[in-house]
């Protein structure tokens, strides 16, 4: 009976060893512990031994049911693992995502080396200004209503978030004697609610040339020169009257609908235009608050928003889209 037992044990020990799937071991345990299992019988035949022996017996062989119980479900527990681990080589791959910039930054850059090949230098500004630098120089007159208090983030005394960027021609001004070719990307806070195109966030990017001899026709040549650099030679640009307080006279210009090729569309309401930028010839108030001479120099400037740039290069139609962080949305673009 001892030897029977220790037979066992080391039968069925090596086994199990070699068992490589769910099957081998059902069968294997059928056979050790099922209802004419080879310890099943076993632990039968205890009753016909004689008594001095039973306990002993018993003992070790309900030893043995334990050990093999316990390596059985140790063993599926393994086999399980193997298979989630497994790798299946007839599978198709997993695509690959590459790490890539957000679509705003791609943007400002693409745009900031289209006017480095024209000539213009890059500056920044700081993202909280004074009034004097946001309005006051940029000849905003005191009741204009992009003053008001609705309109922009004031902070403590004189000092607010800047509701553009062009404050930055001012300290670039301030700080060099024409001739001056620039082009200044940033942040920009304004008291907006959050809709399809509104957000209190956004970035704009200002251009500002000053010289001797600077013409409107300069300034729609050097536009010309961006819109097909980053919409494409085939898109036409024009101008429109508007009104700014730092430039006079002031223009809107608009591209032909990237959509629907000036056909006429929902996103160019049926007009065939897309306005992308505002921009004008530099206000002489604005030459003679950095001591520039209005006689001898003249300068024009340009402004647009990156996120509607964006949004009409890649055809988003909600701004919010780019802040979401969306990775199904970012993947797309
Ligand atoms: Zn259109």
């Amino acid at each position: 009976m001892w030897e029977k037992l220790a037979q066992l044990k080391k039968k069925y020990l090596s086994l199990l060893e070699k068992v490589e799937n769910q099957e081998e071991l059902e069968s294997l345990r059928i056979e050790i512990l099922g209802r004419k299992g080879v310890l099943t019988s076993l632990l039968k035949g205890i009753k016909d031994l004689p008594p001095e022996l039973k306990p002993e017996v018993g003992k070790q062989a309900n030893q043995f049911k334990a050990l093999i119980t316990s390596l059985l479900s140790k063993k599926q527990e393994e086999l399980k693992s193997k298979k989630e681990h497994s790798f299946d080589y007839t599978l198709p791959a997993f695509p690959i995502y590459k790490g890539k910039l957000h679509p705003l930054t791609r943007v400002t850059k693409e745009i900031l080396d289209i006017f480095q090949h024209l000539g213009f230098q890059v500056f920044t500004g700081p993202e909280i200004e004074t009034d004097h630098y946001n309005f006051q120089s940029l000849n905003f007159p005191p009741d204009h209503p992009a003053r008001d208090v609705q309109d922009s983030f004031h902070l403590k005394g004189e000092y607010l978030l800047r509701t553009q960027t062009s404050p930055v021609q001012i300290r670039v001004m301030e700080k060099y004697p024409p001739p001056i070719r620039m082009i200044s990307p940033g942040r920009c806070f304004r008291r907006d609610t959050p809709d399809a195109t509104h957000l209190p966030m956004f970035h704009q990017i200002e251009g500002l040339a000053v010289d001797k001899n600077i013409r409107f026709t300069d300034l729609k040549g050097v536009l010309g020169e961006f819109v097909h650099a980053f919409f494409g030679e085939e898109v036409k640009m024009r101008f429109t009257p508007s009104y700014f307080p730092f430039t006079e006279p002031s223009a809107e210009a608009s591209i032909s609908c990237i959509i629907c090729a000036g056909k006429g569309c929902r996103t160019c309401s049926f007009t065939g235009w897309l306005e992308i930028l505002g921009a004008g010839m530099v206000h002489p108030n604005v030459l003679k608050a950095v001591n520039y001479n209005p006689e001898r120099y003249t300068g024009f400037a340009f402004g647009m928003g990156v996120e509607r740039i964006t949004m009409l290069k890649f055809g988003i139609n909600d701004i919010r889209l780019l802040y979401e962080n969306d990775i199904r949305f970012l993947r797309q673009i």
